[in-house]
Parts: structure tokens; sequence; C-alpha cells
């Protein structure tokens, strides 16, 4: 821990995610819905949805396919993925449907898996980037439920690459390494400082925790270890922390208390190839098992948005704004240009609210930055006449521009990530 990190304890309660959600209301909790299920606002929801275009986009980008799969699924599917035993206390109880047991499903590779399976495949279909918002449930429990860090639904940018051989493997996972140095540099996360990698190994010895297989374990350790020296990356390896298919890598990060914890993490997986015979036709008109990789690129949506209110104390970037603009007029006589430039900002894809208040023009800036939101623009006579709009900034920059010139301002900046 670096000796910053630590902050006053009245200052930390008051960054704590669950603390600015409820102020800014992003998400609420309901006993009648059930405990650790959280309830996203129209707010809330506007995070979610910006983040999930973002990662999808850039994801198509980079060469992955997303596909859309159900949240339940039979009993059958994770006894043959063998995930069964291993999950079986973190998954809810079977839900009968005429007379078969279906399960909440605590994960989506094997229903990856399955769609996979739908098509013969060849070698020039590899490798194959799954990629899924996968809405998942595990049994947590009560006591350890903590706002959206441990929650019982949770939706995780999840994706599975089904490989050809070792060496696209080892490729692919230098891949997943840049896109997720991609995601953190645009979250102003920097490597080393506030994320780091741990190479997680299995244990030869305990066959009960880990499928037996000596020499793929030996293998697929000397893959991911490979990845990360070719890369020059600072690591630590840590016995007995690995998946049972596999070891992988783990993207560690601190929150603002300065506690440690698993963020994501990149798997390489040399067993469920064979339970599930993911296999294609080579060059040589051979059939060979392929390799998977699991990734999450920024783990589940909950996690990454509870970081990121307590990293921005709630003033979010403009892209990620669920307000990005507030029209205050400066009384009830300007209220209809008012409504005018609203409205442009409106078409323009811009999140804008429009203070219909008696409040005075003090009063509603007041309240704007209490909300947080990034930029107001106030609108008084010498707007009107001029068809103008002065726009100021949450960080104290004030200009007076005409309302398309404002729009082009604004577009470029949500463009920009800024
Ligand atoms: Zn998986």
């Amino acid at each position: 821990m670096k000796k910053n990190d630590k902050k006053p304890d009245e200052d930390l309660s008051a960054r704590d995610h669950r603390v600015i959600g409820k102020e800014l209301g992003l998400f609420s909790f309901s006993d009648t819905v059930g405990k650790g299920l959280p309830l996203w606002t129209p707010k809330g929801t506007v995070l979610r949805r910006e983040l999930e275009r973002f990662i999808t986009d850039e994801e198509i980008r980079r060469g992955y396919s997303h596909v859309a799969t159900p949240d339940i699924a039979k009993i059958d599917l994770y006894k043959k993925s063998g995930h069964y035993p291993y999950y079986k206390e973190s998954m809810y109880a079977p839900i009968d449907i005429d007379g078969e047991e279906f399960m909440l499903r605590p994960m989506a590779c094997p229903h990856h898996f399955e769609l996979y399976l739908s098509e013969p495949r060849s070698y020039r279909d590899l490798p194959m980037r799954i990629a899924e918002f996968a809405n998942m449930y595990r049994y947590e429990l009560s006591g350890v439920l903590s706002g959206l860090v441990r929650v019982r639904g949770f939706c995780l940018s999840d994706a599975h690459i089904i490989c050809a051989n070792r060496e696209q493997a080892e490729s692919e996972v230098a891949s997943v390494l840049d896109l997720i140095d991609y995601f953190s540099g645009i979250f102003g996360l920097r490597k080393s400082e506030d994320y780091w990698y741990r190479l997680s190994l299995g244990d030869r010895a305990d066959s009960k925790k880990y499928y037996k297989d000596d020499a793929a374990w030996d293998a697929a350790e000397e893959v991911l270890r490979s990845v990360l020296q070719k890369r020059k990356e600072k690591f630590s390896e840590m016995k007995n922390e690995a998946a049972f298919y596999g070891p992988k890598i783990d993207v560690q990060m601190k929150d603002i208390r300065g506690l440690e914890n698993t963020a994501f993490t990149v798997q390489y997986d040399f067993v469920m190839p064979k339970r599930f015979k993911l296999v294609y036709t080579d060059k040589d008109g051979m059939e060979k098992e392929s390799v998977v990789i699991h990734r999450s690129s920024v783990g589940a949506l909950e996690r990454l948005i509870a970081f990121l209110i307590e990293k921005y104390n709630g003033a979010f970037p403009l892209w990620l704004s669920p307000v990005q603009m507030k029209v205050l007029p400066v009384g009830e006589k300007f209220l209809q240009y008012a409504e005018k430039v609203h409205k442009e900002l409106v078409v323009n894809d811009i999140r804008s609210e429009l203070d219909e208040s008696n409040e005075t023009l003090g009063k509603k800036v007041r309240s704007v930055k209490l909300e947080k939101v990034p930029y107001w623009i106030v609108v008084g006579e010498q707007e009107e006449k001029a068809d103008s709009v002065t726009l100021e900034s949450r960080e104290g920059n004030k200009q007076s521009l005409s309302v398309a010139d404002a729009v082009m301002l604004l577009k470029k900046q949500i463009a920009e990530k800024k």
C-alpha cells in the first residue's frame, strides 16, 4: 500500500459507493425483491448502458463476436462441464420445469461451448472469440453482501476464446492483456500503480481441487508465464489460486480503502475442450482438440460501477455522466428559449435536463453542483437576443457560444471519452 492511499475515515465513508449511489440516485435495494439484488434507476442504467456499449464496440473492433445465451440451463450442462461439484455451494437450488432440473447459471462458459458445438468448426474459424454481457447468479452469505461489490446477481463482461493450439492461445492471452490495458487506461488506471498482474498456479498434489494432468498444468503455466515475461510485465506468482481447469493471470486492484481484490482474470483451460469435445478440422483434414481462454475485460458491471463511483467520487467524466447537461433559465420569461436549447441538445444525443423550477439561479446552480453534473447552460435575456448560451463547467470554466458550437464541443469531448 502506498502512503497516500489511506484517507481519514469520514472521507472514506463519504466516498463509499453506497453513499454516493444513494445521493445521486443510481441504484437501490429492496428487501421484498431480495438481498444482494440491485435495482438500477434510470440514471444508474445510463452508466450500465454506456459501459456496455463502449466495451462491446471496442471488443467487436478487436475481433470478438457478441452473443446472447439464457440465464438458466439444465443441471446436466454444469455436470457436463464439471462445474457442478466445484460450484455446488454457490449455486441456487434447482428449479423444476416439467420434471427436469434447471439451475440459475453461475457462469456462462458451458453456454458458449454449446454454441460452439452448434456447427462443425474448421481451423479457419479459430481463434473464435465469443463474448457476452452475461447475467449470472451466485450464492453469497447475507453477512458478506455489500452494496454493488458483493451481490447475488451480476452481469459479467465475459468471453471465451477457442484457440487452435498453444501458440494461438499465447498470442490471444497477449491480446487480452492489451485490451485490459486499453480499458484500464480509459478509466484512468495506471499499470503497476493501480493494477498489477498475478500468476495463479495449481497444486499438482491436490487432485481434488485441480484436474489431474501434470504435463498439461506445466505447459499451461509456462504459456502464461511466457506471455508475461515477453511483455516484460511485473508479476507475482501465487500457488494454489488457479481454477480447477487451469492456471490464470489475475488482474489485481485495490479499492479506495487500500484492500486488494482480483478485479478480473484471464484463464487457460485445457479441461473443457476435452469435456465438451471442442474440436475443429485442421488444414490436414484431421480433427484436433482446441484450447480455451476464459477472460473478462472489465469484470462484473456492478463491481466496475462501484469502483468508478468511488474513483470519481460521483463526478463522472462527461461520456459516462447520467445527466450531462442542465439548462437553467434565469427566470420564467426565458423558459421557452431554454426549452428550445434543451431540445436541440437532446436531438443531438446529449443527456440534457431542463430546470423548470421557480428557484433563483443561485439555487439552481447549487443543485447542479450537488448532482455533480459536468456542464450547465444559463439562458437569460442576453443569450436569447444573441441566440447563444453561456456554458459553464463543473471545473469552473465559463464561455459564451452558439447552441451549435456548444453541441459540437460536447460531442467532441464525449467521443474522446475525456
Ligand atoms: Zn468461463
